[in-house]
């Protein structure tokens, strides 16, 4: 915050208006709220970045060692199926659940496509994403 010299002290008696001290309020609590928003707006930037990114509750992921599997934020991930090839993506959305909700390992990716994995289930209900 830069400092602006008052050219006039607060000893004076209000030969300003009320009206002129109003203006200066408002400008005052307006330059507060634009600062707050800039706030807000810079936190958010890792995030932002990436387009269609979410942020990752890091406290709901499984505890990992290794500082370097850990994602902060999850993003679209698209995928060619291990079984029979076909792109699908991997969506910020269904990661985060998988390792926020499931619990999944952040070591965890996805391999197979949704018909696949479908194919799979019956055989194998606990089917891991391995
Ligand atoms: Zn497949």
């Amino acid at each position: 915050m830069t400092k602006q010299p008052r050219p006039e002290s607060k000893g004076r008696p209000a030969a300003t208006s009320n009206k002129q001290k109003r203006a200066a309020l408002r400008k005052k609590r307006e330059a507060k709220v634009r600062k707050e928003a800039r706030l807000r707006r810079t936190e958010r930037v890792d995030v932002a970045v990436i387009k269609g990114a979410i942020a990752a509750d890091l406290s709901q992921q499984v505890p990992n060692n290794s500082y370097a599997a850990k994602p902060l934020s999850y993003v679209d991930q698209p995928f060619a199926c291990k079984d029979c090839g076909k792109e699908e993506v991997w969506t910020a959305a269904q990661q985060k659940w998988y390792y926020e909700v499931a619990k999944g390992s952040l070591y965890g990716r996805a391999v197979r496509c949704r018909a696949c994995r479908k194919r799979r289930r019956p055989n194998n209900p606990s089917v891991s994403t391995k």
